[in-house]
């Protein structure tokens, strides 16, 4: 198992090191405007605990922190307004994953028709 790096970006935008554009925020979630936006609506949702992946906070986050990351995806859509267009849930993980930044974060994505799930 990898080890958390305290120096990634998202740890930054938790520690309000750097600043990010923030959608919803309660004591277990961060949810903020991806930089480089793939749609018109493209939020980033992160637990605030440090867990590099899905993998890592499935086998390791405690009940309620699951619980509370999962329940703020429709927090989210309802903010943003993708609760009747619809929308495309993401979570990259590893090299084939094509995984970014390792901490682990859901692109919420929507605002228009996204296409294939994959690109081949
Ligand atoms: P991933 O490839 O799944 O790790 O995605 C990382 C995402 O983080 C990309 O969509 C980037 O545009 C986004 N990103 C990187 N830096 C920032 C930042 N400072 N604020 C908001 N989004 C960021």
């Amino acid at each position: 198992m990898f080890k958390y790096d305290y120096t990634n970006v998202f740890a930054k935008i938790l520690k309000k090191e750097i600043p990010a554009t923030i959608v919803y925020e309660d004591e277990y979630v961060l949810a903020f405007e991806d930089v480089n936006p793939q749609a018109s609506v493209h939020v980033l949702l992160i637990p605030k605990g440090y867990y590099i992946s899905m993998t890592d906070f499935s086998e390791t986050a405690k009940d309620e922190e699951i619980l509370a990351f999962n329940r703020s995806i429709v927090k989210v859509v309802r903010l943003k307004g993708l609760d009747e267009g619809g929308y495309r849930i993401i979570a990259n993980t590893g090299v084939n994953g094509g995984q970014e930044v390792p901490h682990l974060h859901l692109h919420i994505v929507g605002g228009r028709r996204l296409g294939p799930m994959i690109a081949h």
